[in-house]
């Protein structure tokens, strides 16, 4: 490793920023010495602000029904392969229930964008949970809304909302979504949920189509001047029934790279190690803890709608992306050294 690379990693460790050209120096001349010396840094600071802990979260993907037609995503409204489902509230209830028996306290609802979930049944599903389960966190993954129906789902007790920027560059954000979609709207978005009060997540995937050296310096300042409170991302992995089916997925090492470059950008940041970089590589979500990484995201839908949420081509649903199967993840976990605590897991700012 360059003596240049080294002081760069120094200085973000302490600063937790770089300029432009140092995050894309540190991004062009890496390789394994500067990937190892920066998840030694990522893991001493994330010791710092969650010890060994790794969190849980169930992952209930209420329909893959959806109005956008994003170029990336299996559940695309123009997909016609796509066998498509919606899950009624006590399905959501019941998966609620057995997720707070397996130790789990934060549920994320992730869904296409359905209309059928207006603000009103939103509220009142959120509103049941937080009835049944006083002592967990809802999160929201259900993609952009008007900042009065972000307000409404806060009041009824959403606490966090995942919204992936999908990348902070706008000429590449048109590359992977329709005319229809705008990347100004979901930067608005960001910030209407960070005015509302929501513990917010953004994030993008490694590898899409299109993407530069100078798109992923673009996504790392983004994300140091927007400080979520979480952050996503995976590999991008290709679906065969959609426009990017024909490009070559993500890279795991670069997604690791970036989990701690993000964890040292943002210390206190919570960093799931994706299903996406577990489909991959069996070792990935254990190699995203390693770089730097602090939460997992369990599959907690009924088994029916699995397979129907295919976002890309294999996605785990099983194994230890089963929420079921909290056992051998905790195993898993405890093997590289952390342990899972059942526990909300709340941001710290
Ligand atoms: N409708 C919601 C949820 C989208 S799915 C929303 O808009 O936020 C969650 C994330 O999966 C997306 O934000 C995207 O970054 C990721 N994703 C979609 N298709 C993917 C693919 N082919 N490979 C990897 N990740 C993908």
């Amino acid at each position: 490793m360059d003596k240049k690379i080294k002081d760069i990693i120094e200085k973000l460790a302490e600063c937790h920023s770089l300029s432009a050209d140092e995050y894309k120096l540190l991004i062009t001349e890496r390789d394994e010495e500067s990937a190892e010396l920066l998840s030694i840094k990522a893991d001493a600071v994330r010791r710092e602000h969650y010890g060994t802990d790794i969190y849980i979260r169930g992952l209930i993907e209420i329909s893959n029904i959806c109005k956008n037609d994003c170029f990336y995503c299996g559940i695309r409204a123009g997909n016609k392969n796509c066998e498509r489902y919606r899950l009624t509230e006590e399905e959501i209830l019941s998966c609620c229930k057995e997720g707070y028996k397996l130790g789990i306290r934060t549920f994320v609802l992730q869904g296409g964008e359905d209309l059928h979930f207006t603000d009103a049944v939103l509220c009142n599903l959120i509103q049941q949970i937080k009835i049944n389960h006083p002592d967990c966190a809802v999160t929201l993954s259900l993609g952009e809304r008007s900042k009065d129906s972000y307000k409404a789902l806060y009041d009824a007790g959403a606490d966090r909302y995942l919204l992936r920027h999908e990348t902070a560059d706008s000429e590449h954000y048109s590359k992977l979504h329709p005319s229809a979609m705008s990347f100004e709207t979901r930067m608005q978005c960001l910030h209407n949920l960070k005015d509302i009060g929501y513990q917010v997540g953004c994030g993008f995937m490694v590898g899409s189509p299109y993407q530069t050296v100078d798109n992923i310096v673009k996504d790392l300042q983004f994300i140091e001047a927007f400080q979520p409170d979480m952050c996503g991302i995976g590999p991008f992995i290709p679906h065969k029934d959609t426009p990017f089916a024909s490009f070559e997925q993500g890279s795991v090492e670069l997604t690791c790279y970036l989990l701690s470059i993000i964890r040292l950008i943002c210390p206190s940041v919570l960093l799931p190690a994706t299903t996406a970089l577990g489909t991959i590589d069996k070792q990935g979500r254990e190699k995203g803890i390693l770089a730097g990484a602090n939460v997992i995201m369990p599959n907690l839908s009924p088994e029916s709608a699995r397979s129907k949420y295919e976002l890309y081509n294999g996605k785990l649903a099983t194994g230890s992306e089963a929420a079921e199967n909290i056992l051998k993840i905790k195993n898993s976990i405890k093997k590289i050294g952390y342990r899972i605590v059942c526990a909300r897991g709340d941001a710290k700012r």
